[in-house]
């Protein structure tokens, strides 16, 4: 069976997020280390590691992922910026690494007035900058493992790169350091990409096409969420499981894929409660209980 689990907020502590997704029934969690929306964030202390740690061995939640924040741009070509992205990227690291967990998920970034070329060659070049300044910050213990980086899939509105499959190859290789990356694939932001996902065949394509360009075994989580728009939109708006363009069969798909029956998948949904048969649920738990509904026994 995949691994379930959703974003949950760390408001009020990084436990909070591990014990929302516990009550919902999650097997995983992702979370932010800090606000996304903002640089600056206080250091984590060693009892907020603790507790984080605690919880998720007391709630039996395993592999969590933290997402970067949203004002990185490792592909900028305004230097301020780009200086900006990567000291801040190592803390995302330093982090991760002090809250004990070993996988962080990040958009590949903006070429804005340059080109997708020059904004792949900066993000590499960005990530030999950060494994080195990691590095040299965090003495590393020899049995210790290092953060894993995750290089999502994204939708390709205006200038993001990673709505090809070869962006996200190209940054990877021509990085010093390609053996700590993998990759997250978001239904929703791969949709609207162009990579149709709703007919078996089709889903089946799409699937050969990422083993093709990356390799299916670098594939590392998911990220599942519906799309409002459809596909080639290139528009990134998440909808309910089933509620938008994908519509339930690429999460049959996906649910039932042999080659994902370990691999994490978060539900990035919207937030909220609905009313199911005069009963009101949390949308976590109608997602999750769609994706269980998907599972053939
Ligand atoms: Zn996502």
């Amino acid at each position: 069976m995949p691994l379930f689990g959703a974003h949950m907020s760390i408001s009020g502590g990084y436990n909070k997020a591990v014990e929302a997704a516990a009550v919902i029934g999650f097997d995983c969690v992702q979370l932010f280390s800090k606000n996304s929306n903002q640089w600056k964030a206080k250091p984590i202390t060693d009892e907020e590691a603790e507790k984080f740690q605690f919880s998720l061995r007391t709630n039996k939640i395993i592999r969590p992922l933290i997402h970067d924040s949203y004002l990185i741009n490792l592909a900028s070509p305004k230097d301020e910026l780009y200086q900006k992205s990567i000291a801040a990227f190592v803390e995302e690291m330093v982090r991760a690494e002090k809250l004990g967990v070993s996988h962080l998920v990040m958009h590949p970034g903006s070429y804005t007035e340059s080109s997708e070329s020059e904004g792949i060659q900066k993000a590499s070049r960005a990530f030999d900058e950060i494994f080195q300044k990691y590095n040299d910050l965090i003495q590393t213990a020899e049995n210790r493992k290092s953060v894993m980086i995750l290089l999502e899939t994204t939708a390709g509105q205006g200038t993001n790169l990673g709505s090809k499959f070869e962006h996200l190859r190209d940054i990877i290789a021509g990085c010093q350091k390609p053996e700590r990356f993998g990759v997250c694939v978001d239904t929703c932001h791969i949709f609207a990409a162009g990579y149709p996902l709703i007919e078996k065949e089709d889903y089946e394509q799409t699937m050969q096409k990422f083993e093709d360009v990356i390799g299916l075994k670098h594939l590392v989580a998911f990220h599942l969420n519906d799309s409002i728009k459809g596909l080639g939109s290139r528009v990134d708006r998440h909808a309910h499981i089933g509620c938008g363009a994908l519509g339930l069969e690429p999460f049959r798909h996906i649910v039932n894929d042999k080659r994902f029956q370990e691999t994490p998948m978060y539900l990035e949904t919207p937030k909220g409660a609905t009313m199911i048969d005069d009963k009101e649920i949390d949308w976590d738990l109608a997602n999750l209980n769609m994706l269980k509904n998907l599972q053939d026994l």
